[in-house]
């Protein structure tokens, strides 16, 4: 029986082994497990949590963000309970041309929006079909699914990678979000730590509506009566306290861009749900999904999604398969190709 530990239950974590094949012993292990009360030393469970093509992504990252979203435009079709739901999108930027958007002939439903679909300004823009969910309801759900197919859940704290060698695991993969930039062995300095600051409203509006350029602002209506409003980027910056006046600023870009859907930028004009601060685990340079071996032990890392740990999911796991899989046959001298029956 082939042992495989998984370090990080975020949707890293849980996405890789819901591919990973049914006859071989899974277990997670991390710090943070879905279901847990909030907390902010993890990122999965305060993203907006929607799909949408990354600026500047090389040839197999644009693979395994599309590969991610037909697996959840399924998800969406065939486990409403997931909360994964199909909506509409408009995506506008300011600074990118139409030529530059690699995603532009890939996604349902896909054309230009008229300039009276537009705010004042804005240069240019793009609507087409695209899935947002709930973390809240969608991690505890993959959890329960995992843990049907005989995933293990396992509640510890590591310094180092070198901590788990005592699991007995064929394979070992680092889906530790910003746990990399300081765990012992790893000690990644390009993992860099990107704060977001979002506000959670209640309002029926009705899309995705991301606005990329000289801000970034965002009004993600998640079709259950409530929206997240944002948002901003912050670089190296971890501190987990709300800012007031970031928060004011995000009403004021809200209500300027979608004035009719929002029509005043006083804070009191919203019914606020909660204030969400959560930190990005990026990093410098773009994603390591890479096989290594450290210290005795055969590890694929698989961490640095920045702000789309929920846009890579699927398609970054399946790429982490075929490197376990690379080791296993240089391993074990016998190829054996990784079965298609996946746990989700
Ligand atoms: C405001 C905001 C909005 C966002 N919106 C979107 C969006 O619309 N779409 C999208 O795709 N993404 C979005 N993101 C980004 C998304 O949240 C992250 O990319 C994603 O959650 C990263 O997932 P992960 O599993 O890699 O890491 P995490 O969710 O951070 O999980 C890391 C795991 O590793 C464990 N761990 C770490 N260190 C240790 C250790 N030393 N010992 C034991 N366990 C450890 C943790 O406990 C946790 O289980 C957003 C983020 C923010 C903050």
């Amino acid at each position: 029986m082939v042992k495989v530990t998984i370090l990080g239950a975020g949707i890293t974590g849980m996405a890789i082994a819901s591919q990973l094949p049914r006859d071989y012993e899974v277990t997670i292990v991390a710090r943070n497990l879905p279901g847990d009360p909030d907390s902010t030393e993890w990122a999965s469970p305060w993203a907006g949590a929607v799909f949408m093509g990354m600026d500047g992504s090389n040839l197999r990252e644009q693979r395994m963000q599309l590969d991610a979203f037909a697996s959840r435009w399924k998800i969406a079709l065939n486990n409403p309970e997931s909360s994964v739901r199909r909506v509409e999108m408009h995506d506008l930027m300011d600074f990118t041309p139409l030529e530059k958007v690699w995603y532009r002939d890939h996604l349902p439903g896909f054309h230009i929006l008229s300039k009276d679909e537009l705010p004042a300004g804005a240069p240019f823009g793009m609507a087409y079909q695209t899935i947002v969910l709930n973390p809240g309801v969608f991690l505890p759900w993959m959890r329960a699914r995992l843990e049907k197919t005989g995933v293990k859940f396992l509640r510890m704290t590591v310094q180092s990678l070198s901590n788990l060698c005592g699991l007995g695991h064929d394979y070992l993969i680092n889906a530790a979000g910003i746990g990399p930039r300081y765990l012992r062995n790893v000690m990644d300095q390009k993992v860099q730590e990107v704060r977001g600051q979002t506000i959670l409203v209640k309002s029926d509006f009705d899309k995705i509506w991301i606005r990329r350029g000289k801000d970034y602002t965002y009004a993600l209506g998640r079709q259950d009566g409530t929206t997240v409003l944002g948002g901003i980027k912050q670089f190296d910056n971890k501190v987990t306290s709300v800012d007031g006046e970031l928060r004011n600023d995000i009403f004021r870009r809200i209500h300027e861009n979608l004035p009719e859907a929002f029509p005043s930028a006083d804070p009191l004009a919203f019914t606020v749900l909660r204030d969400i601060v959560g930190i990005r685990p990026q990093r410098e340079g773009g994603l390591r999904i890479e096989k290594e071996i450290l210290d005795g032990q055969k590890v694929v890392h698989a961490y640095g999604v920045a702000g789309g740990g929920y846009i890579f999911s699927w398609g970054l796991a399946r790429e982490v398969c075929h490197l376990v899989e690379q080791f296993h046959f240089t391993s074990s001298n016998t190829f054996e190709p990784l079965v298609a029956v996946v746990k989700l």
